[in-house]
């Protein structure tokens, strides 16, 4: 409660006078009636009476329209105008305010009613805001559950980074799966990107904190080094970590002006967006693992035969040219018999290698199976990729000379994707190929066209494939 103000005090004091006036000329009048109770005329007494008590009322009673004006201006007014703005509010209209400032009683009601409805007014638009966020959230939540890919979930980041706010810099740091190297996947399209220069992800002191951080200027002893020498001169900022599972993949990371650091709100709206895009990151990195695995062969960590298959299809869909080499392990049944199982493994996976180091850009490799690989080569002319397979061959026995694996050789055989429709007769043909490599004595190239293949396979035989 507040302390009583003086204009109401001087009310008190102006009836207290006016009664006061009229008790003391009234007891003046009766003095002077008593003194004179013996004096001669009595009419004398009265005017005197009169007298006296004439202008004493005429005091009180300027004095009470003294008060009344004093009430009318200090009460009924300010009362009228808060009973406007009370009714305005009632209405909706939280703009309303008395705007009164004063010594008066009422005035100070005026004024808590002017910040009660501030503070209401304060209080909806945060309401309103926290409603709005929930419904862009839910859609970018169901935007991420639509991406099928990491590239697909960084365009929702974009989108979300603009929603968030539209006038902010914002940019997603993450690092690709299987790496902790950060790169800049997002940045608000609306705004020039913050630029944090953290290349690592234990460069990072939001991720290695694995919390938010927000700091008040880049200047400040115990900034962030990374947030200092920005182009755009000292700065606040705000990161916070993405994580998949509990371990950080990356940051998103915000700036402000020096000193006035984002607030409360963004950063916590930063936090469910970091989330929700850990949640999504996770789901597809265990989509993409699996679908690896499923595509991969386990001893020798190449693609399988049906994830070459797919590569195939797409190649021929697109039209794609390409040369087809199929290697088969000379004589791998003997190595294996000699040398024992795990010898035979082990060779098997530094051909591998030896593919891995060989091939370049487009080129694709696969573990058909057994002792059988395929090189695929896009774009190329079948003499280009006799080369190729050529550096091969130097490769393997290069790499078999300083390694602890037995000597062995591969026999290939060649084709070019034209002669056949899908990939099963142009790895037909490349048997042919193949085969033929193997009756000329092994370890040599063979190119096939479909006259080899109808001499090796016979017309209409589909042997092997
Ligand atoms: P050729 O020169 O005519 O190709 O003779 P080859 O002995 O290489 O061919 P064959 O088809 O007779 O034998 C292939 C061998 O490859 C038989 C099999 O034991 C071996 N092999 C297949 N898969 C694996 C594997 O994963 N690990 C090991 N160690 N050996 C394998
Ligand atoms: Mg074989
Ligand atoms: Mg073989």
């Amino acid at each position: 409660m507040r302390d009583r103000r003086p204009a109401s005090r001087s009310v008190r004091v102006l009836v207290a006078t006016a009664a006061a006036t009229l008790v003391a000329a009234a007891a003046v009048a009766v003095v002077i009636g008593a003194l004179v109770v013996d004096g001669p005329d009595a009419v004398v007494v009265a005017a005197a009476q009169l007298a006296i008590l004439i202008p004493a009322v005429a005091v009180a009673v300027t004095l009470l329209a003294m008060v009344r004006n004093r009430l009318r201006d200090q009460v009924d007014e300010p009362v009228a105008e808060l009973r406007q703005v009370a009714a305005a509010v009632l209405d909706g209209d939280l703009t309303a305010r008395t705007g009164r400032a004063g010594p008066t009683d009422v005035d100070a009601l005026a004024e808590e009613l002017d910040a009660a409805v501030g503070s209401v007014q304060v209080h909806i638009r945060r309401l309103r805001q926290h409603a709005e966020w929930g419904a862009q959230s839910r859609m970018i939540f169901e935007a991420l559950d639509l991406a099928d890919d990491e590239s697909g979930a960084h365009d929702v980041a974009r989108q979300a980074l603009a929603i968030v706010d539209p006038e902010r810099p914002v940019e997603l740091l993450l690092a690709p799966h299987g790496s902790t190297e950060l790169t800049v996947v997002a940045t608000n399209p609306n705004q020039p990107a913050p630029g944090c220069p953290v290349d690592e992800v234990s460069g990072c002191i939001a991720i290695r904190r694995a919390q938010p951080v927000v700091f008040d200027s880049s200047e400040s002893i115990n900034a962030c080094p990374k947030m200092r020498g920005r182009p755009y001169g000292p700065c606040s900022g705000a990161c916070v970590p993405v994580s998949v599972a509990g371990r950080p993949i990356g940051v998103l990371h915000t700036v402000a002006a020096d000193r006035h650091p984002p607030g409360e709100r963004l950063v916590g709206q930063l936090a469910t967006l970091a989330t929700q895009l850990g949640n999504r990151l996770g789901a597809l990195r265990a989509l993409e693992s699996s679908r690896l695995e499923a595509a991969t062969d386990k001893l020798t960590g190449l693609p399988n035969r049906r994830l070459l298959e797919s590569q195939l299809a797409s190649l021929i869909e697109r039209s794609t040219p390409f040369v087809l080499v199929l290697a088969d392990l000379d004589n791998f049944k003997h190595l294996n018999d000699t040398y024992g199982h795990e010898i035979g493994d082990r060779a098997l996976q530094l051909f591998a290698q030896v593919l891995r180091d060989k091939v370049r850009g487009n080129d694709v490799i696969a573990r058909l199976g057994g002792e059988e690989f395929v090189l695929v080569y896009p774009n190329m002319s079948v003499t280009t990729s006799i080369e190729a397979v050529e550096r091969v061959r130097d490769g393997l026995t290069q790499t078999l000379a300083v390694s602890a694996v037995p000597e062995f050789t591969c026999s290939f055989g060649i084709t070019h994707s034209s002669v056949g429709r899908d990939s099963e007769s142009i790895l037909r043909v490349a048997d042919a190929g193949l085969l033929r490599a193997k009756e000329l004595g092994r370890d040599q190239v063979v190119y096939a066209d479909e006259t080899l293949a109808a001499r090796m396979f016979g017309e209409g035989d589909d042997r092997r494939r």
